[in-house]
C-alpha cells in the first residue's frame, strides 16, 4: 500500500494509514516550516512508519559523519531488519564498506535480498535521490579498499544486464545470472555508492 502523502494530510486517522503511507514526497531536509507536515511527520513517527525512521537513522548517520547527532548505523540497521528496502541498501552498502569481514557478511545479506527481489538499482536510484540536496562528508566511511570479489583474474566477473543497444546500467536490474560473479556485482556496486555517498 503506497499511496501519496498529500492523500493523507486531511484524512485518514488510523495508525495503519500512517504507519504505511508512502513519504516520498518529502525532501529528506525541509526548506519551510510547515505545521502541517510537522504534524503529519509527528503521527507517521508515533506509528513507527518504517519511512520516517529510515530518514531519520540516514540523517543521524550523516550527522555523526560531520561531528554531531547520533549514530544513525543502530536505526539503519533495525529499519533494514524489518524489510525497509532503501534502508537495507544504505545499511547494506556501508557495511560492505567495512574492514571487518563478519559486518561485511551481514551487508552481503541485505544486498542479496535486494538483488532477489530485482529492487538493487531502484533503491540505488531512489537513495540517490533523497540524498541530492543533502551535504555528505562521509570522513569516517573509508572503503576497504580489498575487493569483495578475491579473484578477479580468474572468475567469470560480472556486467550490467545488457539492453538492445548498450548496457543498461540505470534502467533495470542485472539478469541475476549465476554464471556471473556476484561478488563483483557488489565491488561493481561499491563503485556507484562510493561517488553518490561520497565514500573515501
Ligand atoms: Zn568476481
Amino acid at each position: 500500500m503506497k499511496k501519496c502523502c498529500k492523500d493523507f494530510l486531511d484524512a485518514g486517522e488510523d495508525s495503519f494509514t500512517y504507519q504505511h503511507v508512502s513519504l516520498d514526497k518529502f525532501p529528506l531536509i525541509p526548506w519551510l516550516h510547515d505545521d502541517k507536515r510537522i504534524s503529519f511527520m509527528k503521527r507517521c513517527k508515533e506509528s513507527k512508519n518504517m519511512d520516517i525512521l529510515y530518514r531519520e537513522g540516514l540523517l543521524q548517520y550523516l550527522r555523526v559523519n560531520i561531528g554531531g547527532g547520533g549514530c544513525g548505523v543502530e536505526l539503519l540497521k533495525i529499519v533494514a531488519e524489518k524489510g525497509h528496502k532503501e534502508a537495507k541498501y544504505v545499511y547494506g552498502m556501508i557495511m560492505l564498506c567495512s574492514e571487518n569481514e563478519e559486518l561485511r557478511k551481514h551487508g552481503l545479506k541485505h544486498m542479496r535480498f535486494l538483488r532477489e527481489s530485482m529492487c538493487v538499482i531502484r533503491c540505488r536510484k531512489n537513495v540517490e535521490k533523497i540524498l541530492q540536496y543533502v551535504w555528505k562528508n562521509n570522513k569516517k566511511l573509508v572503503q576497504n579498499q580489498i575487493n569483495l570479489c578475491k579473484s578477479k583474474n580468474t572468475c567469470k566477473s560480472w556486467r550490467p544486464k545488457q539492453g538492445r543497444w548498450s548496457l543498461l546500467d540505470d534502467d533495470d536490474d542485472d539478469n541475476n545470472d549465476v554464471n556471473m560473479c556476484e561478488y563483483c556485482r557488489w565491488d561493481h556496486e561499491l563503485v556507484s555508492f562510493s561517488k553518490f555517498f561520497h565514500v573515501h
